[in-house]
């Protein structure tokens, strides 16, 4: 199968990207991308914009969403890919999960207020251009108001574990997360799975919950993490009989660590996961 230039995970201002929805593929197709999913945080509402202009600009668009999932007590993201969008489960259940992050703010601002930085949930919706509050919009906030230099240095001083500015917080649960996407019709991924904290034990058992629960795919290749894991996470998705995704993670110019449109091929052994989709084999020249 010839590779296409594909990107299956990015952020608009639906979330915590800076683009919207049209500007973001505009920007990918100008960068040549011609298979992209949008994938905001827990939030669908950027799709259709996004498929209107993918169709002016002759890109495949394939439906997306990155859900927020607590597996074992650790935050994962778990990638929805070409799911109906009108499934009713998956808005309530995305609903829920933005009901619980406006909360998670309230509880932040409450944090970053003991250590003396106040008003910060004024702050940081300010930064929000959609809905859908996130630790970005905190750190452009604390940025704002001279905290810290950048938004790479904001996470290490505040909004991670142990720092001001961090809460707790239950998210979906993985079986949830990966039930609503697959009832869609759509595939779940796990997301990025080389920035989990966790140790090489504990992926066989994430792996085997995911694929029990009916997940299809995990990002063998992603902006979010070290190329040089990519082998390890092939065997593993070749074990578990997992299809092989990519995807730049951006949220765009000049925060992300890689730019939109980035390929790297994936290792030869992996089944990338658009060879289950009849529109992208067939559309693609
Ligand atoms: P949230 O889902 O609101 O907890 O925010 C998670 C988002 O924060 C990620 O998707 C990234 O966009 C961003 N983020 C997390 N850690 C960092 C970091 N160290 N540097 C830059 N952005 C980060
Ligand atoms: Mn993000
Ligand atoms: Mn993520
Ligand atoms: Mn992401």
């Amino acid at each position: 199968m010839i590779t296409p230039n594909i990107d299956l995970h990015s952020h608009s201002t639906i979330s915590d990207g800076l683009l919207t929805p049209s500007e973001l593929v505009s920007y990918a197709s100008e960068r040549e991308v011609q298979v992209l999913a949008l994938t905001d945080h827990d939030d669908i509402a950027g799709l259709e914009e996004a498929r209107i202009m993918a169709q002016k600009l002759n890109i495949i668009f394939i439906n997306g969403v990155e859900i927020s999932v607590t597996w074992r007590k650790r935050t994962l993201h778990i990638i929805g890919l070409n799911f109906d969008e009108s499934n009713k489960n998956l808005i309530n259940g995305l609903k829920n999960i933005r009901i619980g992050r406006e909360k998670r703010a309230e509880g932040m601002a409450d944090s970053l207020g003991m250590a003396s930085i106040f008003n910060a949930l004024e702050g940081a919706k300010k930064f929000t251009k959609h809905g859908a509050i996130g630790r970005i919009h905190f750190a452009h906030f604390l940025v704002s108001q001279g905290h810290a230099k950048d938004i790479k240095h904001v996470f290490k001083k505040f909004l991670t574990p142990g720092k001001p500015g961090y809460v707790d917080h239950e998210w979906a649960s993985l079986e949830d997360a990966v039930t609503w996407i697959s009832e869609a019709g759509g595939d779940a991924v796990i997301a990025h799975p080389g920035r989990y904290d966790m140790g090489r034990k504990l992926y066989p058992s994430l792996l085997a919950d995911f694929k029990d629960f009916g997940g299809a795919g995990i990002e063998v290749m992603s902006g979010s993490q070290d190329p040089s894991q990519s082998n390890y996470f092939a065997e593993l998705a070749e074990e578990y009989n997992l299809f092989a995704s990519c995807g730049s993670d951006f949220h765009g110019p000049g925060i992300s660590h890689r730019a939109i449109g980035f390929v790297r091929e994936l290792p030869k052994q992996c089944k990338p996961i658009w060879s289950k989709w009849p529109n992208v084999i067939n559309d693609i020249h």
